[in-house]
């Protein structure tokens, strides 16, 4: 074993596994910029107020961050989500609303690493900040269900819950605390902790010893308002119109203040309860103004790149990219021809990949098979005198060919169309 691992809960993304991350997130771009949705790339490390205005009742602000204070005496933290820094950055920048954004990258969470949970854990999502229309709701969900559906995901689960207004919300944090308090003791003890905290949040418990007295629970939609009611109303209608499967979930709730209205969460059909929750989010109000900036409508999502992927897994789908080379240039001569042929072939837009070190023919042609390229080019010191290379299929049944080194390009392109592409297995 070497003196250094990487540090738990952290990992090193190898190929080809880091092809299937660029990959995933390219799907992501492509899906929302088709949609209007510009990048934004928030920092990795904000000052510590930024995520703590967001949420002080937290684990990810109370447990989790990876903060410290910076040589100059700066209490920083590496960034547990990206919402509070693009609200950050709205405060900040103040941009043409609606501001339409989608991020990438990785988040730091001091958690207990295991299956699907990480200490460093990429997400993509978007916000969507100025913007208040129930159809709004439909496009932000709409998306995450399409890049789903871009992947191969089909067990995919949408669950949908309304929060109401604030004051709808208001009073049934009341009643809801009003009915764990009668029933104290048939709350687990975590629950009765979460309890004095916020009432809400015991609706999240998943331990079994909760799941009676949480059935009972009052509902929030006997606490909705007109405006609330049809607003919840048209966000169920534009997702029908758009035919996107939805359950209602009463039980889906933020335990933020800042969030109202829509909330929403993606369970992959295949994965235990642990890892089901692929994403999720949900319409806010308050938090820009929290963080020095005008009142603002926000909504938006994050969803975990690990979980998908292991969803992909189960499902089947979305694999690791066989990234190959179209040629590998073999070079017996000492290794000056190979440079020219490899500088020439990617000029002209054909990937290749080589041999170093002067290795026998042998040798080298196992690192063209290896390399997983349809082609070889061979070239040896009888080839190199006489002005020709060899073109050899390395896959399938047809036979190499000499050609003239200067049409070498145009043969190449005339071989890799016939080629077969993939490696048999
Ligand atoms: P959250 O930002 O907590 O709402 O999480 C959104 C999604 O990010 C979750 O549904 C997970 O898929 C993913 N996620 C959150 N925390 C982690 C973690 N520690 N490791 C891996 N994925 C995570």
């Amino acid at each position: 074993m070497p003196e250094f691992q990487h540090s738990p809960g952290m990992r090193d993304i190898l190929p080809p596994d880091s092809g299937r991350w660029r990959q995933f997130q390219a799907v992501f771009a492509q899906v929302v910029e088709a949609a209007g949705y510009g990048e934004v790339m928030p920092p990795l490390m904000e000052d510590l107020g930024v995520f703590q205005r967001v949420g002080e009742a937290t684990d990810v602000v109370t447990k989790e961050m990876y903060d410290f204070t910076d040589r100059g005496g700066r209490h920083v933290s590496l960034r547990p989500e990206c919402t509070a820094s693009v609200c950050r950055i709205f405060a900040q920048h103040r941009p043409i609303t609606p501001w339409k954004v989608f991020y990438a990258g990785p988040n730091f969470r001091y958690e207990k690493p295991q299956r699907g949970r990480f200490r460093q854990f990429d997400q993509v999502g978007i916000e969507v900040l100025g913007a208040d229309d129930p159809y709004l709701d439909v496009e932000v969900i709409a998306l995450a269900w399409e890049f789903y559906q871009r992947l191969g995901l089909r067990q995919v689960k949408l669950l949908l819950n309304s929060l109401g207004e604030l004051d709808d919300r208001t009073r049934y944090e009341a009643s809801l605390a009003e009915y764990f308090n009668d029933n104290l003791e048939r709350l687990s003890p975590e629950s009765r902790i979460t309890l004095t905290k916020n009432p809400l949040r015991v609706l999240d418990s998943k331990r079994a010893g909760d799941a009676a007295v949480l059935a009972d629970a009052p509902r929030i939609a006997s606490f909705y308002g007109a405006d609330a009611a049809a607003n919840f109303e048209a966000v169920q209608q534009g997702l029908t119109d758009l035919g996107i499967p939805f359950t209602i979930d009463t039980a889906l709730v933020r335990g933020l203040d800042y969030y109202r209205r829509t909330t929403f969460e993606f369970q992959g059909g295949t994965l235990d309860s642990a890892q089901n929750a692929l994403g999720g989010g949900g319409r806010y109000d308050g938090l820009v103004e929290s963080l020095g900036g005008p009142a603002t409508h926000g909504i938006g999502f994050a969803l975990g790149l690990d979980r998908t992927l292991l969803a992909c897994d189960d499902e089947g789908v979305f694999g690791a990219p066989n990234k190959t080379v179209d040629v590998f240039v073999v070079d017996t001569t000492g290794g000056q021809e190979a440079l020219r042929i490899t500088a020439q072939l990617r000029a002209a837009g054909i990937s290749a990949d080589r041999a170093f070190e002067n290795r026998s023919m042998k040798s080298q042609m196992k690192g063209a098979d290896r390399s997983g390229a349809p082609l070889a080019i061979i070239v040896g010191s009888n080839e190199l005198e006489a002005g020709y290379v060899v073109i050899r299929p390395l896959r399938g049944e047809d036979v190499q060919r000499s050609v003239a080194r200067d049409t070498l390009i145009s043969e190449v392109i005339k071989a890799l169309q016939t080629a077969p592409k993939e490696a048999t297995q």
